[in-house]
């Protein structure tokens, strides 16, 4: 059976980025640039005012200044500062002709119509110099950067109206299992909800992706197939359950009818062994298991880094972060595991507190939980205080 980092590997080894489109800026924001964007302007276009204040020249005689016009943000004084004159002036207003120097209001004071100084004055206070921020022509991002907030703030300065990016990805849930009644029904005998509907389609919005619930394959080849087909138009397909060894497993087998390349089947995992992975032509398929705790484990391990990777992160994760055991755990003798744990900051330090339950069929292993901790085959009990590493799934590389 192949190792997490090997599986991992053959998956990003995979999947490429999704093919660049066109969107206006205010739809953006947690898309990877896939173009370079250069400034059409200098900003600030002109030099202005960093203050509310009196705008003058440094040279002139400075004891007793003459008020002449004022200059207000959007509204520039066409009349020239000479020496021993100042032009009223506010925050973000083009500096008069003749002016080099602002004087904030605080530093001023009013003498009948004389404006008498506080301080001395130096060349270019309180003065923006124009392209100060950028100049026409100016690289502003590369190729690959996560725009948010604060890159569509600088983008919408340099008047960029539509930007090239990669889309954001949409997922395809499959949901297989005769068990299995919708949310909003009564289980009868024998049946559950299909939870890991939610579970999954919730942890995409997280990660800013699109779900696209395809409904429950019943466990028979046809309706499975059926379900596969339509889940296939998106960029990514996840099913749910099936993939074990049991008399009515049949994701692998319907794939297959699909032409499916299977890429790993099984990875030396716990939670989450069962595991299965190939592209049907472009669309990279994971069968994850069906029991929650495993589905979510395997989607944080394995889709969530391939979905980085088709929407163009140039660091496809999952990050690891050194943590300090705040209880002991204790290591499988074969497979390598991921307990579901809380991390906690203390002082310099992340703490990790390991969850109460860990059972792969159980939704509560995951209640509370903001991280899994990997821990080696055969590393025997590790005791409080451990340093090791955990993957946070609430903090991504850019
Ligand atoms: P399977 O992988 O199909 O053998 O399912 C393993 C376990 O996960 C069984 O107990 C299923 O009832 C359960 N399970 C499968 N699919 C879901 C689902 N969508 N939501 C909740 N539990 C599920
Ligand atoms: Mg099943």
């Amino acid at each position: 059976m192949i190792s997490y980092q090997e599986a991992l590997q053959i998956v990003l080894d995979s999947i490429r980025a999704l093919p660049p489109v066109e969107l206006p800026l205010s739809q953006a924001v947690g898309r990877v640039l896939a173009q370079p964007v250069t400034a059409r302007w200098d900003l600030p276009p002109a030099d202005n005012s960093a203050m509310d204040g009196y705008a003058l020249s440094s040279e002139g005689n400075l004891s007793r200044l003459t008020l002449v016009g004022a200059a207000f943000a959007g509204h520039p004084s066409d009349r020239v500062v000479g020496p021993g004159e100042a032009t009223k002036i506010t925050t973000g207003a083009p500096l008069p002709k003749g002016a080099d120097a602002v004087v904030p209001l605080e530093e001023t004071r009013l003498e009948g119509e004389m404006l008498l100084l506080e301080k001395q004055v130096r060349k270019g206070q309180h003065v923006r110099p124009r392209g100060e921020e950028y100049h026409s022509g100016e690289r502003l991002l590369e190729p690959g950067i996560c725009l948010k907030a604060g890159e569509i703030g600088l983008l919408a300065s340099a008047g960029i109206v539509r930007v090239r990016v990669y889309p954001k990805p949409r997922v395809a849930i499959l949901s297989t299992g005769d068990e299995l009644v919708e949310l909003g029904e009564m289980p009868g005998p024998g049946q559950i909800v299909n939870s890991n509907l939610h579970l999954l389609a919730a942890r995409l919005r997280e990660i800013d992706c699109d779900p696209i619930p395809i409904g429950i394959g019943r466990d028979t080849p046809e309706a499975i197939a059926e379900g596969l087909r339509s889940g296939l138009k998106a960029d990514l397909l996840l099913t749910t359950g099936g993939v074990s060894v049991g008399e009515r497993d049949h994701v692998q087998e319907s794939l297959q009818a699909l032409g499916f390349e299977k890429k790993f089947w099984k990875v030396a995992i716990k939670p989450g062994k069962p595991i299965l992975f190939g592209m049907v032509g472009e669309v990279p398929v994971f069968g994850l298991p069906g029991n929650p705790a495993a589905s979510a484990a395997t989607f944080d391990l394995f889709a969530h880094p391939a979905l980085r990777r088709l929407a163009g992160h140039r660091q496809p994760g999952p990050p690891q972060v050194a943590v300090t055991l705040a209880e002991p755990v204790r290591a499988d003798a074969k497979r390598q595991i991921f307990i579901w744990g809380y991390l906690e900051i203390s002082e310099s330090e992340f703490l990790f507190r390991p969850s109460r339950r860990q059972g792969s069929g159980q939704n509560r292993s995951l209640q509370g939980a903001n991280a899994l901790l990997p821990v080696d085959a055969g590393a025997g009990e590790l005791p409080a205080g451990s340093r090791l590493k955990a993957i946070p799934l609430y903090l991504s590389p850019m």
